[in-house]
């Protein structure tokens, strides 16, 4: 099942007082977060140290900074949104390494995320049909 947020009980906050959420035992369409080796990895050769990366991940919290070095740290990884690519798509020096779409597609199929979905879908459809909605 896909993630509620307020399900994932908060940790504390970061540097900007943005709240840290721990998303790791939350299951990924009944599959242990754990058990799913999506999330960021930083190739430090090719990182300038800009800061996208810490910024742009404000709602999973994946990284901290490390301010001596001034570089990301990967510190939180199964905070990671399985599929998502955001920051490593707008990083400037193609330093952020994510497996890749084949083996993101094969932990999808093994959860069987795609029937999993439209059976929530169509749930979804039986009660806005219930309430009378129109959505
Ligand atoms: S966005 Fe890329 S270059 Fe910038 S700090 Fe993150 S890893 Fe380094
Ligand atoms: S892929 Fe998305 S959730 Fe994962 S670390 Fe990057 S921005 Fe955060």
């Amino acid at each position: 099942m896909g993630v509620i947020m307020s399900e994932a009980p908060m940790i504390g906050k970061d540097i900007l007082g943005r709240p840290i959420r721990d998303y790791s035992k939350i299951p990924w369409w009944g599959v242990p977060r754990e058990e799913i080796p999506w999330y960021p990895r930083i190739d430090y050769e090719r990182c300038i140290g800009c800061g996208l990366c810490f910024l742009t991940c404000s709602g999973r919290n994946v990284y901290d900074w490390d301010f001596e070095k001034n570089r990301p740290i990967v510190a939180r990884p199964y905070n990671c949104m399985v599929g998502c690519n955001t920051c490593a798509n707008l990083c400037p020096r193609d330093a952020i390494i994510f497996p890749s779409i084949a083996e993101l597609r094969k932990w999808r199929d093994k959860a069987q995320a795609v029937a999993k979905a439209r059976k929530k879908i169509e749930e979804l459809k039986e009660k806005v049909r219930k309430e009378g909605g129109s959505q």
